[in-house]
């Protein structure tokens, strides 16, 4: 119970708790064979003053020496046993925590991605686990530790002499409850700081990103002074926490220690009275010291544990995510995709609004409508990039809501307008359209995709980097790659997102080439922007305002007089750059 609580809370994985159990084990025998050294010395001081004092024989020097050789060996075997069990099992418990976390992120629905941006979840995997890797390692292991073994010493204090023990231990739940009191406050300093740090991650972020643009209209100082205010931002938040850190953690350590002069005070006194020796006082002093120590290392720690809740948090806020989960076997009777009045939402914007139509195999269905009236969606949705809210989605015959999405999407291509590559060669950046494919293999889609023309001309042809996102290609080139790639997997559904913005004409008709190839014989939904797209497509969708206006071929649509479709077709016709 106690346990299921600590994981939840620091975002443990399973090993992770029975690691910080097996660290607590053995910071309790550490501590606990630490004090037992105190009274090899107390053991040894009162044999020494039994000479002085009442003239008896001096202690056995053997006995002495033996018992601190075992003590050392003892000491040394228990340390190493509590480094290995709170340090060295922590790096592992990093590594899984991290593959964990990513493989979980692998699985949510891209819609989490929406809701948290990339500088944010960077923080969570590396920012949040590497402070939270000091926690697993040692706070949590080194405090529940040092509270049982002071139990346990405190059980024996008191048996020994309640009085002094009242002197020497009073200080600790104090120190703990003034920390405890502050942990309201340490809280909010350390969201604020969080979210300051991310504020600064995403200004930097984006300022790199759109560092062309910034550029060309002059924006530097701007957006500089920008970021220059939320560094000292999170200055200033940082200062403010650390100070106030500061302040308890050492007034906690100071009142801990008032117990010395206490029991200082109270065994003067009792020793006066002649209730106690002074050899009982002097145990207690040695005593103290071991009792004090643990527990100051453990103080700094408590107020790490605090900020680190937050951390904890944002982690355990992704493992609380619902993942897109479903079948891995998808067995579909060809690959008609069928939308059956599909009802969906991001967050509370409803897009679309009992969507009904069928894209067949072997057809190319065009969406047409207005822009924002749901045509990128409708293909997003078709590959599960998102569950819908109402109605249900088939391909083949099977619900798409019960199929694995990385299952599911072995049959689909996808060439969408932001095509994403790769810091790595021309090649590489096909091939991660079909895994293992040979050489052989990519050449041919490379070239069925008339990539040849344009990585001829590069220095070293197909082994050439491309730069981050092929930085290094223009907007047709880099269109072709994602062209070559979808040819090279070969899936039977594809779904393409036309671009013609950043295209010239011969550009545009070695694309369309390319992707005659890629089309045939497939189920394709397009978000059509072509004219000629449109009008060799079988079926044409018009969607308006999330519902679907018009449907049939190009042909009939034509043909009725008051259609939408036959209105947008005369306006594109009147101007070429008008899209549909
Ligand atoms: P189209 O492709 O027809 O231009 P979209 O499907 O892209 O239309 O968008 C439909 C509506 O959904 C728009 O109002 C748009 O603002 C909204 N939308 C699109 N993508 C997102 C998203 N990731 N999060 C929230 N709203 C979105």
């Amino acid at each position: 119970m106690f346990w299921k609580k600590v994981q939840k809370k620091y975002a443990l994985t399973d090993q992770g708790v029975q690691n910080i159990k097996q660290g607590t084990l053995w910071t309790v025998i550490v501590n606990l064979v630490v004090i037992t050294g105190m009274g090899i010395l107390y053991y040894m001081m009162s044999g020494f003053i039994d000479t002085l004092t009442q003239r008896a024989p001096l202690p056995n020097a053997f006995l002495f020496i033996g018992l601190t050789a075992v003590f050392l060996a003892l000491s040394y075997l228990t340390h190493l046993q509590q480094y290995k069990s709170t340090y060295g099992l922590v790096y592992g418990e990093v590594r899984s925590v991290r593959i964990g976390l990513a493989e979980r992120l692998r699985r949510l629905p891209l819609g989490y991605f929406g809701k948290r941006d990339l500088a944010d979840l960077t923080e969570t995997i590396m920012g949040d686990v590497n402070r939270l890797e000091h926690v697993w390692s040692h706070c949590l292991s080194y405090l529940y530790g040092s509270w049982i073994s002071t139990a346990v010493i405190a059980v024996c204090f008191f048996a020994y002499d309640w009085r002094l023990a009242l002197a020497c231990l009073w200080g600790v739940p104090v120190a703990f409850i003034l920390l405890f009191g502050s942990r309201k406050t340490q809280k909010k300093q350390s969201e604020d700081l969080k979210q300051a740090s991310v504020q600064v991650a995403d200004g930097i972020q984006e300022t790199l990103e759109n560092i062309r643009e910034i550029r060309a209209t002059n924006q530097e100082n701007r957006f500089l002074a920008g970021i220059n205010d939320k560094i000292d931002r999170k200055e200033r938040i940082m200062i403010k926490g650390e100070l106030t850190i500061g302040i308890f953690v050492n007034a906690a350590s100071v009142i801990m220690r008032l117990g010395v002069a206490t029991t200082i005070l109270t065994g003067t006194s009792l020793i006066l009275a002649g209730k106690i020796e002074f050899m009982t006082l002097f145990m207690f002093l040695l005593a103290i010291t071991r009792v004090y120590a643990p527990f100051d290392q453990a103080l700094a720690l408590i107020a790490e544990m605090f900020v680190s809740q937050v951390s904890a948090n944002r982690l355990q806020e992704i493992y609380d995510t619902p993942t897109a989960e479903g079948t891995e076997t998808f067995t579909p009777k060809g690959h008609d995709i069928e939308f059956n009045n599909v009802g969906f939402a991001y967050d509370d914007q409803q897009v679309l609004n009992g969507v009904s139509f069928t894209a067949k195999e072997g057809e190319v269905t065009a969406l047409v409508g207005p822009s924002g009236s749901g045509k990128s969606t409708c293909a997003r949705l078709a590959a599960r990039l998102w569950d819908i809210n109402k109605g249900s989605i088939k391909v083949g015959g099977v619900d798409i809501s019960t199929i694995d999405p990385e299952v599911l999407l072995t049959d689909y291509s996808m060439v969408f307008q932001d095509v994403v590559l790769f810091d790595d060669t021309v090649m590489e950046n096909i091939r991660l359209g079909k895994h293992g494919a040979t050489d052989e293999e990519v050449l041919e889609a490379a070239k069925a995709a008339n990539c040849d023309e344009f990585v001829e001309k590069l220095p070293q042809g197909y082994a050439t980097p491309i730069g981050e996102n092929g930085a290094k290609l223009s907007g047709g080139e880099r269109q072709r790659i994602s062209i070559a790639r979808a040819l090279l997997k070969d899936a039977p559904v594809v779904l393409l997102d036309e671009a013609t913005a950043s295209l010239d004409v011969e550009n545009e008709t070695k694309v369309q080439v390319a992707l005659s190839r890629l089309l045939a014989g497939k189920t394709v939904l397009v978000i059509a922007h072509r004219m000629r797209t449109v009008e060799a497509a079988d079926r044409i969708i018009v969607l308006s305002e999330g519902k679907v206006a018009e449907s049939g071929s190009p042909a009939e649509l034509m043909a009725k007089e008051d259609s939408m479709f036959r209105r947008m077709t005369k306006l594109q016709a009147a101007s070429a750059e008008w899209s549909i």
